[in-house]
């Protein structure tokens, strides 16, 4: 056991040195221990200027003998601990092995142990430590000189943070050199772009460059990240296979000690997906989903563009409005998967008979355009309407059914029919209207004309409006007669707008106008609790019971309660069902939905009666009607008009009257104006006439006239 006595206590020699004074020491007869103590002084300087910690041990003690200033800041003891109280383990197990053979093998006195030390608060810090044991002092002392690695360790970890970053980042990771050559690249780099680290590593940057970009493109980039170390955005590169890679593109700098730039740090997320689904968002708003044709909104932008173009060459521009005629007939009777098959066909056949650089528009459901551009007159837009009618005459095979379709096409020109897309898209519209309007099946070009047309509809509009307020619209009633007897058997009610200043205007003038705005539905109501009421005071006022016929339209069908509303006008009058009928038209019965077919049952429920008006001219078959509670039909005065002479209308007439009653309905034959018409008629079996022969349509009071005082109880 090595005694005390030996250990060095630098303490008590500085207190001794200090002690002397300097002048004594400068005086001292001893200048050898004066040189002694100087060095001493020197070395104790040494000590603890030392930013290591630097520790003598007490082997025999495993304690601490001393410490320079570093350790004692650093374990923040007051004095040197026993070894134990640092919690230095490792430093006490290798001070514990025998060293009795280290004079022989040196590298047994000496060990470097990484290690944590407590401090005096009980919190730890990791350490470095060169324990050694001096040759001659081996039972005694030992040095360790060491350091707190915290700051070490943090790096390091920060580098093994880094470095799994890079391997696993999903975004792609490249650095590049000063001069941008390539010098790492991520595993998800390889992943994305293709290509093998060896491929790239070494080249430059620029290998990667997609031509979507120009040279200025690049320079701005470069000269952002130069000005404020870095840089971010939308990029396109390119794979190795050469496909286009769009990327958002984030690079910063890292600078060497002077504070330039030493390497580049590249990372990138593919965004192809995202790119992707951007684009087919863009399709979806501007693009028609059925047809995959440019949509409203995209031909509105292409008109746009084409009138700038226009007014900077001086050239015309046509549009085209392209409208199926009775498309609503087709849907309804063939269903909707069979329309929608009618318009694809339709969009390919007009894409097909237009130049490729046209555009063709799919507006909105059977509504199609097409813009030509650089026309040089109106006859340039009308033979491609031509063509497009041409490539429709042949018919359209939808899944095994054959379609004949018309068209009506509307055309306006720039600069002629208006300035702004706005007007042009208005005029077209109204141009095809006007084709519709004269039958379909044809193409018009706007003119002037149309605009007052469409004025004057504003105006018959919003007086119509005030027309159905103020009780201007009333009914006329027509007579009808049984053939077998002459007999007055009925009245159809038809409405006239009594107008104060232009006298009575027609219906044809008013109701398809108060159609198209729903004005039908209130007024359809008026007239029908009018009707009802009418026929009532008759029976009250002892007169013949003859049943009226009320006029239906198809809207008041689709869009009203009509069977509410009918019920109510019966309630309201008082009148027995049986004597109120309601006429629709065929067309209307034809393209009935399962809704409005429910709708009629629903009506003949209540007791009312139901007529198929204008019989003829639709394409109703009568094995059509059978399905439908229908109990009259009316065959159209365009037929009546020609018969006896026209043979092919008698045939007709015969037939119809023949399958009529076949399936037990009753046949009234309208526009009757002739004697020879009436004989033919009754010849043929036809049951009841209407026409001019037996009376024009008159105000109700001109019709009670006629009507005889009732016998029986009633009629
Ligand atoms: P409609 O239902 O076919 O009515 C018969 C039309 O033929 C009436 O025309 C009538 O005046 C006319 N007429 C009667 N006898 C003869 C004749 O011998 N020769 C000729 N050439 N014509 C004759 P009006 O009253 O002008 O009605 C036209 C159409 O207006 C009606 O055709 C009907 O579809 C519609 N309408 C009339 N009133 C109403 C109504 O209250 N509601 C609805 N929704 N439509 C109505
Ligand atoms: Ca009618
Ligand atoms: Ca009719």
């Amino acid at each position: 056991m090595p005694k005390r006595s030996r250990t060095i206590d630098w303490q008590e020699l500085q207190g001794r040195i200090i002690g002397l004074g300097e002048e004594s020491l400068k005086k001292s007869h001893y200048p050898e221990l004066q040189e002694r103590l100087r060095e001493l002084e020197r070395f104790r300087a040494l000590f603890d200027l030392s930013s290591d910690i630097v520790l003598i041990l007490d082997i025999a003690a495993e304690r601490i003998a001393d410490w320079n200033r570093t350790a004692q800041d650093a374990l923040g003891h007051a004095a040197p601990p026993p070894l134990s109280a640092i919690g230095a383990e490792e430093v006490l197990a290798f001070l514990r092995e025998d060293h009795s053979g280290c004079a022989q093998r040196p590298e047994m006195c000496s060990r470097t142990i990484v290690t944590a030390f407590r401090r005096a608060d009980g919190s730890r810090f990791p350490v470095e430590i060169a324990v050694s044991l001096r040759a001659g002092d081996a039972e005694r002392l030992a040095i360790a000189v060491g350091r707190d690695i915290t700051e070490r360790m943090r790096t390091e970890q920060r580098l093994r943070q880094a470095a799994a970053v890079f391997d696993n980042a999903v975004e792609g990771i490249m650095v590049l050199d000063a001069a941008r050559d390539i010098v790492a690249v991520s595993p998800a780099f390889v992943q994305v772009t293709g290509y093998a680290a060896d491929e790239v590593v070494g080249r430059p940057v620029a290998v990667m460059r997609s031509l979507r970009h120009g040279d200025a493109f690049y320079a701005a980039l470069w000269a952002a990240v130069e000005q404020t170390g870095q840089w971010q955005g939308e990029m396109w590169s390119l794979r190795k296979s050469g496909e286009a890679l769009p990327m958002w593109m984030a690079i910063g700098t890292v600078r060497d000690d002077a504070g330039a730039p030493a390497q580049y740090v590249c990372v990138f997320s593919d965004i192809s997906r995202l790119k992707e689904s951007e684009r087919r968002l863009e399709h979806l708003t501007h693009h028609d989903p059925l047809t995959q044709l440019p949509n409203r909104l995209m031909l509105g932008a292409a008109l746009e563009r084409a009138l700038t173009r226009a007014r900077r060459t001086g050239r015309a521009l046509a549009l085209l409005f392209i409208d199926i005629d009775r498309f609503k007939t087709i849907n309804d009777t063939l269903g909707h998967q069979t329309g929608d098959l009618l318009l694809q066909a339709l969009a390919s056949r007009i894409a097909n008979s237009v130049r490729a650089a046209d555009l063709v528009a799919h507006m909105s459901g059977d509504e199609f355009a097409v813009l030509l551009e650089d026309v040089s007159s109106a006859d340039d837009a009308a033979r491609v309407a031509r063509k497009v009618v041409q490539a429709c005459t042949e018919p359209f095979d939808l899944d095994g059914f054959e379609a004949f379709v018309t068209l009506s096409i509307g055309i306006t020109l720039f600069p002629e029919h208006g300035q702004s897309v706005t007007a042009l898209l208005r005029n077209c519209d109204s141009a095809v209207h006007h084709a519709k309007s004269e039958g379909g099946n044809r193409f018009r070009i706007y003119t002037r004309e149309l605009t007052k047309i469409a004025f004057k509809n504003l105006r018959i509009e919003t007086s119509l409006r005030r027309a159905i307020d103020a009780g201007e619209i009333e009914l006329f009633y027509q007579p009808q007669f049984r053939l077998a007897d002459d007999a007055l058997c009925g009245a159809e009610a038809l409405a006239r707008w009594r107008h104060p200043k232009r006298g009575i205007i027609p219906p044809d003038a008013f109701i398809p106008r108060a159609e198209k705005t729903g004005l039908i539905v209130p007024m359809g109501e008026h007239l029908l609790f009018d009707a009802c009421r009418r026929v009532k005071t008759w029976l009250d006022a002892g007169l013949a019971a003859v049943p009226v016929a009320v006029n239906i339209s198809g809207v008041q069908i689709t869009s009203s309660p009509i069977v509410e509303t009918v019920a109510a006008a019966l309630a309201d009058s008082g009148l027995p069902p049986e004597l109120l009928k309601l006429e629709i038209t065929e067309s209307f019965a034809m393209r009935g939905t399962q809704g409005s077919i429910d709708r009629l049952h629903a009506l003949r429920t209540l007791g009312v009666e139901l007529a198929i008006d204008d019989f003829g001219t639709g394409y109703a078959s009568l094995a059509y009607l059978r399905d439908l509670p229908v109990t009259i039909i009316k065959i159209d005065r365009e037929f009546v008009h020609n018969v006896p002479d026209h043979r092919g209308d008698c045939a007709i007439i015969e037939a119809i009257v023949a399958m009529a009653h076949g399936l037990g309905l009753m046949v009234v034959a309208e526009g009757v104006e002739t004697e020879a018409q009436k004989a033919f008629l009754a010849r043929s079996g036809c049951d009841i006439m209407q026409g001019y022969l037996g009376g024009h349509p008159a105000p109700h009071r001109e019709f009670e006239r006629r009507l005889p005082r009732r016998t029986g109880p009633r009629g």
